[in-house]
């Protein structure tokens, strides 16, 4: 379908951006890589008079190193984050689910800032961010706010970013040195997760140190399996004492159900892949 008609803007700061923001009003709808929002339009789910598209800004792009974190601008693309030295050695976490996000055009278009903004429940890149203690910083007219992880996610597709503000940048502290995998759950290749485990961990003398595990699809926000961190802190790395710590990674979930499963499925599957994840984050 073609989408309704609308107005484009491309400002070239993020000063412009929200005075353009400001100006449109409800009518106006940020477009970072358009590879969530265009499908949206063609099917008229959605009809903003106005799109802003944050392209040209380039403050909003790149991955920095601000000492204890490392920072990822909003309009970073999938693909230069996979390629970004810094982003590898700090963040292996999140790099490891970009890997698994849809194929390469879309990774050469889609943003990661889009991705957590559109906040979409089977989207890859939520879970690994929460499970990293991501900041989030957030623009708008009153000035700069720093949101954590723990309270970005809001709901479905709702995340803390209001209507006049832009997700500027995503603040990951440093996970040097600690191994990191993204056990994803599909039927057909370039599929949505129908689940999927984010698992990163610290292994010392041969057993896990600290461990952090997202989890995807299982809710409507991404989840923090918080029991399964405190089970595997000091977790002897075998199969039978990992998958004992991790039995319980679905308690607490509300996962959905559609034609790719219902929920008990679901739950089952999260622990199957968290233990599945936690081993091999660990190299075991
Ligand atoms: C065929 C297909 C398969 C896909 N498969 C996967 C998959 O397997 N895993 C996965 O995780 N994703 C998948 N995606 C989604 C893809 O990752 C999208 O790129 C991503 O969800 C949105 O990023 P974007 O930069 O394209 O954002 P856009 O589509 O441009 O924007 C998405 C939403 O976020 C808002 N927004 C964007 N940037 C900002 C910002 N900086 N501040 C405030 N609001 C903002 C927009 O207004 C819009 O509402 C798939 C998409 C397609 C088309």
């Amino acid at each position: 379908m073609i989408p309704a008609s609308f107005d484009y803007v491309a400002p070239t700061s993020l000063v412009q951006a929200l005075e353009a923001l400001r100006d449109h009003g409800d009518g106006a709808k940020i477009i970072a890589g358009g590879q969530s929002l265009l499908p949206i339009l063609r099917m008229r789910m959605a009809a903003p008079e106005v799109l802003i598209d944050l392209g040209n800004v380039a403050e909003l792009r790149g991955v920095f190193d601000d000492g204890e974190g490392i920072v990822v601008g909003a309009m970073t693309r999938y693909d230069e984050f996979l390629r970004d030295e810094l982003a590898r050695e700090h963040a292996g976490l999140l790099v490891e689910a970009v890997k698994t996000v849809a194929d390469p055009q879309i990774r050469h278009r889609g943003t990661i800032g889009g991705a957590l903004a559109h906040a979409d429940p089977a989207g890859d890149v939520g879970a690994p961010a929460l499970a990293l203690d991501a900041e989030f910083v957030i623009v708008g007219p009153s000035g700069q706010r720093v949101v954590p992880a723990a309270e970005f996610f809001v709901d479905l597709f709702t995340t803390a970013v209001g209507d006049d503000e832009i997700l500027a940048a995503i603040r990951i502290p440093k996970h040097t040195g600690w191994g990191a995998h993204y056990e994803k759950f599909v039927r057909v290749v370039h599929q949505w997760s129908i689940v999927a485990v984010a698992a990163t961990v610290r292994v010392e003398d041969g057993r896990i140190a600290e461990a952090k595990v997202g989890l995807t699809n299982m809710g409507p926000t991404p989840l923090r399996a918080r029991s399964v961190e405190g089970a595997l802190a000091g977790c002897e790395l075998t199969e039978e004492a990992v998958g004992a710590a991790c039995a319980s990674a679905a308690d607490g979930t509300h996962p959905p159900e559609d034609l790719q499963g219902d929920a008990d499925y679901r739950r089952h599957l999260a622990t199957v892949l968290t233990r599945r994840a936690v081993l091999a984050a660990a190299g075991a």
